[in-house]
């Protein structure tokens, strides 16, 4: 029961992860994706959480693409020094 459980999240953990991976971008949901908003009589017509850019970072991706480029890094670092390693040896 509770291994289902913990297989269920940690398949939706993947997902999120590789939506996150995919997709790092989402429309802002303070403005809906318009860049600004309405409210009361100060208006400030910029959004303040996108500063008009209507979407943001989701969060976590950054988190998801910095891992990803340390493990893309690792397997180039991996494949130069076998390289080196068969070249090299006399
Ligand atoms: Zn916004």
């Amino acid at each position: 029961m509770s291994a289902h459980l913990v297989l269920a999240v940690l398949a939706i953990l993947a997902v999120r992860v590789g939506f996150l991976y995919l997709a790092p971008f989402g429309p802002c949901p303070k403005c809906k994706g318009t860049g600004h908003i309405k409210r009361g009589p100060r208006r400030r017509p910029v959004c303040p959480r996108c500063k008009g850019q209507r979407r943001i970072q989701r969060t976590g991706s950054r988190t998801v693409h910095r891992l990803a480029r340390k493990i893309r890094h690792g397997r180039q670092a991996a494949a130069r020094y076998q390289q080196e390693d068969r070249d090299g040896t006399p």
